[in-house]
């Protein structure tokens, strides 16, 4: 059942056309206008589930004049959906603006859940570590780039940033700056796409990857980049943290940080958290 006065949020394809949910077609079957980022991408979509839908364009450079038309539309009992040229509406992409015009004017915003490349590409990554952080881009520029990667360095969690393919390389780069070589990455190319290419390894050795074969810097990205590890965060030196994993290798906890504390003048209190930390499965 179609509600009427209602925004439905649709998600669609990443790429392979049949990544569509049956409610997603149902919903945009029986709409009175289908919101598009992209008109003719999301006619060729419809097309290829012979859905005819009256399509208006909403980008992010008209999307608040827009939205004001959808709520006429809304007010006047009709229901929309809205789309993007790929995925989930709102995520790195145009939407926001309208669903929150949409909820404040107090009409229903109904999301039609589907494809995300972000949280493809995470089902294919094989991380252990529950948590992660999306990001979504990096700025373009190199300096702005590498200032909001030194701010997320000592995030714990995992980290997740789309790419385009012309900074591919620069981006990568910035992050073994960054991070250090030795972070781990996961490199999704293309997801369900004719050369979808998942790859892993440090980010030294992903850098290397990609330098060395331009078609691998072709298309779409997701970039996984594992979180900071509690040595790179703790402020204990290198020397006094090297103490003390010796030590725990052959020691009871309390012992270990004991004696590193007596070898290497550092806090006892700090030495024990770290030492803690050391001792939790990852
Ligand atoms: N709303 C979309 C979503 O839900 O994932 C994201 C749209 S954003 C404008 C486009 C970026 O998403 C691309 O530059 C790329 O980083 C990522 N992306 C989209 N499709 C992808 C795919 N098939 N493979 C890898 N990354 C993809």
């Amino acid at each position: 059942m179609l509600e009427k006065k209602a925004l439905y949020v649709v998600a669609t394809p990443i790429g392979n056309l049949n990544d569509i949910s049956l409610r997603a077609l149902d919903i945009l079957a029986k709409v009175d206008v289908v919101a598009a980022e992209h008109v003719q991408n999301s006619k060729h979509l419809l097309a290829m589930h012979a859905i005819t839908a009256k399509l208006i364009s909403l980008h992010q450079h008209n999307e608040t004049v827009v939205a004001d038309k959808i709520l006429t539309l809304l007010d006047a009992g009709k229901s929309v959906a809205l789309v993007t040229d790929a995925g989930t509406p709102g995520i790195s992409d145009p939407g926001a603006i309208l669903v929150r015009r949409v909820r404040e004017q107090g009409f229903s915003v109904i999301p039609i859940p589907g494809a995300n490349a972000a949280i493809c590409a995470m089902s294919a990554a094989g991380i252990v570590h529950p948590h992660f952080l999306f990001y979504g881009f990096l700025p373009n520029k190199t300096g702005l780039r590498k200032r909001e990667l030194t701010a997320l360095k000592s995030q714990s969690c995992t980290l997740i940033f789309y790419e385009a393919p012309h900074r591919i390389l620069e981006c990568v780069a910035d992050m073994v700056d960054i991070f250090g070589p030795r972070r781990q990455m996961i490199i999704a190319r293309e997801l369900t796409k004719l050369f979808e290419t998942i790859h892993d390894g440090t980010l030294e050795t992903v850098y290397a990857w990609l330098q060395a074969d331009a078609n691998q810097q072709k298309g779409e990205f997701v970039l996984i980049v594992s979180g900071a590890e509690i040595l790179e965060k703790t402020e204990i030196g290198e020397q006094a943290q090297h103490t003390l994993q010796c030590l725990l290798a052959e020691l009871p906890l309390k012992q270990a940080v004991k004696l590193t504390t007596e070898i290497t003048g550092e806090n006892k209190n700090a030495l024990y958290q770290l030492a803690l930390a050391l001792k939790q499965p990852k």
